[in-house]
């Protein structure tokens, strides 16, 4: 029997340390410095960054999800859920223990792809948390369907390359020191093998950041995901990703560990709101008793602790599961049905703890709206949830098959005949 739901006691204390580090130490961060964890730090933040950083390396909790060839601790993907789920409490503390979004996904896939010079020039930097990165793929016109792509590659004449084309909501691009960028270099070959990655570095003469957008109610201009224009980006050979053709291969491969790591911090931010709500369950009082007394209160506890745990145990199978087959292709379709799960599971549960919070949940005061839109965000950024239904159901068919004939085989007439024929005394037997 190797069903086995409890955590070895050497790695339960270093989450029991993380636990307690991210909510003394990191949390705060959130509060005092909002927003900024993408951005390198100025020399009065990394004084207080880099200690936090180096704890966390003491701990061996540093960039846990990369093998140790790459300055990791190879826990693999199960105990970065464990871990993750902690993390995800905190907008800081991905960045504080070397394993935020987009970042990991980059970094797995120059670790998967990149030449040796390419990983020492930009997979050594991003390891050590010293720059970030940004992944340019979505267009103004196009985002979940890669097909319809536009930005275009072509070879310079010199053994290089020119990109020209658009870019849309590419995170992080403001403050990265390079962009990974998706372009056709074989318009006849179709979106599959059509298309290539390209390392390029933020100061490339060309990369022209049309305006930064922002989510919810952000300031106009001053969100994170940019909109870009290359216009005449010229690369070398050398800032090929992989080989001509890949991209979208290596977007798998990116984007299955990316989806998972997502959903394993939304445990943690679930579990933020439920405790929220709880506790507000128990302290509010009404003129018989506290909100924690009333039944509806008490289904949405019940409601959210359920769906809150179905989640967390899907999350943490595929995370096994990938362990297990070190395959992100065989695990594709958990990994979408976790993906199309996690926003509604955010969403119910914040949106329940903003309920019981009654006004002072619908204001700023109180983080619920804000998680309500990382819920929408949760439900579009790598990928919409209809698309990844469309991948769940098609892998599930799969595994069926059409019946012959008009009855369905679980028409019950049809199963009892066979059934009364299948105890039916044979000829000889008949009294
Ligand atoms: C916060 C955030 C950060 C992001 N960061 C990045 C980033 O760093 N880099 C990057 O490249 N991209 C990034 N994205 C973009 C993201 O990947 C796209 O938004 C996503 O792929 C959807 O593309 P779209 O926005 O063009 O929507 P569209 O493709 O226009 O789709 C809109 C809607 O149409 C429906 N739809 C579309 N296609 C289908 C289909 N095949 N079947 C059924 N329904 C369908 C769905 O309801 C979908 O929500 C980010 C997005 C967000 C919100």
């Amino acid at each position: 029997m190797a069903w086995d739901f409890e955590t070895d006691p050497e790695f339960q204390r270093l989450l029991d340390w993380a636990d307690t580090f991210v909510r003394e130490e990191v949390e705060p961060l959130d509060l005092a410095f909002p927003g900024q964890q993408f951005t390198p730090p100025g020399p009065e933040l990394r004084k207080i960054v880099t200690p936090l950083k180096d704890e966390v390396r003491r701990h061996r909790l540093w960039a846990a999800h990369l093998g140790p060839e790459l300055g990791g601790e190879g826990y693999g993907q199960l105990r970065l859920a464990l871990l993750n789920e902690i993390l995800g409490r905190s907008e800081w503390a991905p960045v504080i223990f070397g394993c935020q979004a987009p970042d990991t996904g980059n970094a797995e896939i120059i670790a998967h792809y990149g030449t040796e010079d390419q990983k020492a020039k930009y997979l050594r930097p991003l390891l050590d948390g010293e720059v970030f990165s940004c992944y340019s793929m979505t267009e103004p016109q196009a985002g979940a369907d890669p097909a319809l792509f536009e930005t275009r590659a072509a070879p310079d004449g010199f053994g290089g390359w020119v990109i020209d084309g658009w870019k849309f909501f590419s995170s992080n691009a403001r403050t990265a020191a390079f962009f990974i960028v998706m372009a056709v270099t074989d318009p006849e070959a179709g979106p599959y093998e059509g298309m290539s990655m390209f390392l390029v570095p933020a100061d490339t003469p060309g990369i022209r950041i049309e305006r930064d957008v922002g989510l919810g109610d952000e300031p106009m201009g001053d969100g994170a995901h940019a909109l870009i224009h290359y216009d005449g980006v010229r690369v070398p050979d050398e800032a090929l990703l992989g080989g001509p053709g890949q991209a979208f291969a290596i977007a798998q491969t990116r984007l299955g560990g990316g989806r998972v790591h997502h959903a394993m911090r939304t445990i943690g931010h679930a579990q933020k709101a439920l405790d929220m709500m709880c506790e507000r369950a128990l302290s509010r009082r009404t003129r018989d008793g506290v909100l924690a007394d009333k039944q509806f209160v008490q289904g949405y506890v019940a409601d959210s602790y359920a769906q809150l745990t179905q989640f967390r145990l899907f999350v943490l199978y595929v995370a096994w599961s990938i362990d297990k087959h070190n395959d992100y292709k065989r695990v594709r379709k958990d990994i979408a049905a976790v993906k199309v799960v996690m926003p509604q599971v955010l969403h119910d549960i914040a949106q329940r703890a903003a309920q019981v919070h009654g006004a002072l949940g619908m204001s700023n005061e109180m983080p619920f709206q804000k998680m309500l839109l990382g819920a929408g965000v949760m439900g579009m950024a790598d990928g919409p949830t209809e698309v990844h239904k469309v991948t769940v159901a098609r892998q599930v068919l799969r595994g069926h098959q059409a019946v012959d004939g008009l009855w369905p085989t679980g028409h019950l007439p049809t199963r009892r005949e066979a059934a009364i024929a299948k105890y039916a005394p044979e000829e000889d037997e008949k009294p």
